[in-house]
């Protein structure tokens, strides 16, 4: 089937599964405005290049875009959730909603992309296509929109619910409500009443929203008022009630993955690099095949000083690693690139630091021999760079030699650190997915990102942090990392590296994500431009 066809289908099955009933009404009951003109513009771009591809999301063009989509839906997160809903809630919540925001943001752009060119294969006069563009908004800004509002609205109010149910733990048992009245679906009566502990796993698949504008709640009942459910009967009878294509992807707990809309949502099937274009990053071709050739690139790709002295030819693949890290992040907080001069090894900064410091004694005491200031400079370049059992550090000193910045320590090079890092991580020292040396590099820039943005003592930060630290240590190890119990700098820097490296980062991340987002484009990208393109 070609792309085109297979749009066909998709919004086949996007109307199905929102259901026509709902979306006919998306024109005469619509809770919020859109602002058509910036999908127009988006759709010009497409066209002024011939074509859609990935890397057009990260134009300022689809970033209004995706924000704009993501200002409608936070509207709806808003009106959904009770006012005193812990901060982690409320961002943990937009940051899915951006993400969906992005995702949607590809496919409408991708269809823009296809009608584009007629059935023989010809490019359509602007006009034409700019008609089409019109009913694709119509169809993605406004009708499914309009569901997606909805849908936000009750994934918000139940995820709120949730928080609560779980700070009283098992003390009350929970009770499954349809709205029961003749509009209930007969597969979600058959769930009426069922009650169950909190800690059950049916409430892991079968908290409400159970579909599209489904209205079934969920109360805290006094133990023993009502018999418990049968647990196995209950998730039997959840599974079938719900085993239809169309059904089966409610099957999750918003509150617990703090996700809006299903994460099998049609939206999510795209190629993987889209994920990181939403964010604003597509990654460069890697060619450097030595360590000289790595040094080089970095120099030129990143505009840093550089020195992987430690590392060898066998070491390529960490050495790109580290690269990754450090090109996403310039790329997306380009404001770090005037804190991160140098980025390389331990070993390569102290050379560095030592020749600077040589350089400098020379002029100072011309008469002393060589060897000697050579001996004082190595000696201070050690006091200022070594960190003897460290994987990496990020450090802000000898800013005015170009060599404050980030280093890895390769006394831990090879196997050695990806063996330690797995253990780190099956003991809950780092978080889940933060085996890996680019992890160890995103931690060490979060903390770069913290002293960029004062991060650490920002009152939204603060509503974050004061709503996680204060449930404990034994908390922050299950849902961060028992490093993260450190100080709040370390909880920053362990709740991002959770961010970029966990397939599904879980809701402090995913809170401490958003915020980190949001407050870089408040403080750096005017609104209007959203965020910048390279
Ligand atoms: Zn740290």
């Amino acid at each position: 089937m070609g792309l085109r066809q297979q749009y066909g289908a998709f919004n086949t099955a996007l109307r199905s599964l929102y259901n026509d009933d709902i979306l006919q009404l998306a024109d005469k009951e619509k809770p919020f405005e859109f602002d058509d003109s910036l999908f127009e513009a988006a759709a010009s771009l497409v066209y002024e290049n011939g074509g859609f591809d990935i890397s057009q999301l990260e134009d300022p063009a689809a970033r209004a875009v995706i924000n704009e989509t993501l200002r409608v839906l936070s509207t709806a997160i808003d009106s959904g959730l009770p006012h005193e809903v812990p901060a982690t809630v409320r961002y943990a919540l937009e940051n899915n909603a951006f993400i969906f925001s992005g995702f949607k943001t590809f496919h409408s752009m991708r269809e823009i992309g296809l009608s584009m060119v007629t059935d023989k294969g010809e490019m359509k006069p602007f006009n034409d296509f700019m008609t089409d563009v019109k009913k694709i908004n119509q169809m993605y800004n406004h009708n499914y929109l309009y569901a997606e509002y909805n849908h936000a609205v009750g994934t918000s109010l139940m995820a709120a619910k949730w928080h609560d149910f779980e700070q009283d733990g098992d003390r009350y048992d929970l009770q499954y409500r349809t709205a029961n009245d003749g509009k209930v679906r007969e597969e979600h009566a058959l769930l009426h009443e069922t009650t169950l502990p909190a800690s059950d796993p049916f409430w892991d698949k079968y908290f409400p929203p159970n579909g599209w504008n489904c209205r079934c709640t969920v109360v805290q009942v006094r133990k023993g008022k009502y018999p418990t459910s049968d647990p196995a009967m209950a998730m039997l009878r959840g599974d079938n009630c719900t085993d239809g294509v169309k059904q089966r992807m409610f099957r999750y707990n918003p509150g617990k993955t703090m996700e809006l809309f299903p994460p099998k949502h049609p939206y999510r099937k795209a190629p993987a690099e889209v994920k990181k274009a939403i964010d604003g990053y597509t990654p460069i071709e890697w060619t450097p095949k030595t360590v000289k050739e790595a040094e080089q690139f970095y120099r030129d790709k990143l505009g840093v000083n550089c020195s992987l002295a430690g590392f060898t030819n066998k070491n390529m693949a960490q050495i790109e690693s580290i690269f990754r890290s450090v090109e996403e992040h310039f790329r997306r907080f380009p404001e770090i690139k005037k804190e991160t001069l140098f980025v390389g090894t331990i070993r390569g900064r102290i050379q560095l630091l030592a020749a600077a410091k040589l350089a400098e004694y020379k002029k100072l005491y011309p008469t002393m021999s060589e060897e000697s200031l050579s001996k004082w400079a190595t000696s201070w370049a050690r006091k200022i760079g070594a960190c003897k059992n460290c994987y990496a550090y990020s450090h802000g000193a000898a800013k005015d030699m170009g060599l404050s910045g980030i280093a890895f320590n390769t006394s831990w090079a090879g196997d050695k650190i990806d063996t330690s890092l797995k253990n780190d991580v099956k003991s809950k020292w780092h978080p889940p997915g933060c085996d890996t040396l680019k992890a160890v590099f995103d931690h060490e820039l979060g903390h770069e990102i913290d002293r960029l943005l004062g991060l650490h003592r920002h009152p939204e930060f603060l509503k974050i942090f004061g709503a996680e630290h204060p449930k404990g240590k034994s908390h922050i190890t299950e849902n961060l990392s028992t490093y993260g119990n450190t100080n709040s700098k370390e909880f920053i820097a362990e709740a991002w590296s959770e961010y970029l490296n966990n397939e599904t980062p879980r809701p402090i991340a995913a809170a401490v994500g958003m915020l980190i987002k949001k407050l870089y484009a408040e403080k750096f990208q005017s609104p209007s431009s959203g965020v910048s393109s390279p």
